[in-house]
């Protein structure tokens, strides 16, 4: 685990929950789950056929083969979603479909493929295999028992649980609220997209990739203008941020150098810094600290330290402000197609190129302002200082698509 992960995992437990918020279950998806569901009903509701077939007694069809059919009189039809007018008595059987419920009386379900109709005796079905008893017959609560645990708070509704909840008939659910995320980019040197390019400036882009992965986490994020190196602009946008959003995220700003003001205008709000720098690569300088019960993640401004401690730190607590159990990046294990190293005395996050098959590469150039490997990337392997991990060692990658 990360060196700061224990500082940072009492902060979070120590972070107020956002009510939970009542919304429609099509509106679920990727939410996380703010109760416990109970089934209040069995799945499948009732005995029905898994076939397309005849309902049947199953021991009179025994016997039957293709040599020797076995005739059973055809005394009624239920299509899925019709009870069967009448019940499968000795000798008879019964038209039914994959989902009708299951006639009473029958104990089997012979499928369409076994049996033959001569055109000459229309009511007569002629079956060329036997039935054991309750083949082909899916039984009530056999899949989800009424009264079991569907799912439990803090599970991420994906699209399985959704159509499991939507089968058990639930329309809205209790979810977690999503954070209400400012972002705020400070340098003198950004420009908006759009503008021309002053001698010395650059495109402001860490507001692009983050808001992505605001939005990815699970929180709404908010872009606010760009702010001046300077310590009253600076204080007057964080105030500004923090007066309209649950948590404050920040690029930029946060170093040693003499215009990095993010700490000293949030100090002189009344924030508290909980902690500053971090022990990993990319990512030296990062702040946390807390305004009346809000919180702000400053960043540093180089784009992958931004994005990776993004991933990395604000990413759990954005998901565990949510209610998330799971806070962490998804981990796959894949084999390393070539040798990496980590010749500093940090712990490296390098960014990294997984393919479908498991083979893991570098995503190429890994200094913290290299945008072009970024955009490549679908992974991080975390490199321990001074280590060089060979080419077809086993790696673990921390995935963000
Ligand atoms: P700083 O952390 O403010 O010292 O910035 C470190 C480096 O990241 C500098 O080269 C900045 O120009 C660059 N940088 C800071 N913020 C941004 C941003 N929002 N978009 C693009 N580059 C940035
Ligand atoms: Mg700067």
């Amino acid at each position: 685990m990360l060196e700061y992960e224990d500082a940072l995992g009492r902060v979070l437990v120590a972070m107020p929950a956002l009510k939970p918020e009542r919304i429609p279950l099509a509106a679920a998806h990727r939410r996380i789950l703010a109760e416990r569901i109970v089934a209040p009903m069995n799945l499948p509701p009732f005995d029905n056929s898994s076939m397309d077939g005849y309902a049947v007694r199953a021991k009179d069809t025994t016997g039957a083969a293709v040599g020797s059919p076995r005739p059973l009189r055809l005394c009624g039809r239920a299509a899925a979603g019709e009870t069967s007018p009448v019940t499968v008595e000795e000798g008879c059987c019964v038209r039914v479909f994959t989902g009708s419920p299951l006639p009473p009386g029958a104990d089997a379900v012979v499928m369409q493929e076994d049996t033959r109709i001569d055109p000459a005796q229309p009511g007569i079905v002629l079956f060329t295999d036997s039935a054991k008893p309750w083949e082909n017959v899916r039984f009530a609560g056999e899949d989800v028992k009424r009264g079991v645990i569907a799912c439990e708070p803090g599970q991420e509704l994906g699209a399985g649980r959704l159509n499991l909840l939507a089968a058990l008939g639930m329309t809205h659910l209790n979810v977690g609220t999503k954070p209400f995320t400012g972002l705020l980019a400070s340098g003198s040197e950004l420009t908006e997209g759009g503008q021309p390019l002053a001698p010395g400036g650059i495109y402001e882009s860490n507001r692009a990739g983050l808001a992505a992965l605001i939005a990815e986490a699970g929180g709404i994020a908010r872009a606010f203008p760009l702010v001046r190196d300077t310590l009253g602009e600076t204080r007057q946008a964080l105030a500004t941020a923090f007066a309209d959003c649950d948590v404050v995220v920040t690029s930029g700003g946060v170093s040693v150098g003499e215009a990095d003001y993010i700490k000293s205008a949030f100090t002189d709000l009344g924030g508290k810094v909980e902690f500053w720098k971090v022990a990993i690569r990319p990512g030296r300088p990062f702040v946390f600290g807390e305004w009346n019960g809000k919180f702000l993640f400053g960043l540093p401004g180089n784009p992958v330290s931004a994005f990776v401690t993004f991933l990395l730190l604000v990413r759990p607590a954005l998901r565990r402000w949510q209610g998330a159990v799971e806070t962490g990046l998804p981990r796959q294990t894949g084999i390393l197609s070539e040798a990496v190293s980590n010749p500093g005395d940090r712990r490296h996050f390098i960014r990294v190129r997984m393919d479908a098959a498991g083979a893991v590469r570098s995503a190429g150039g890994q200094d913290s302002h290299m945008l072009g490997s970024l955009a490549s990337a679908n992974g991080l392997v975390d490199v321990p200082p001074e280590t060089t991990l060979a080419g077809g060692s086993q790696v673990q990658v921390l995935r963000w698509e």
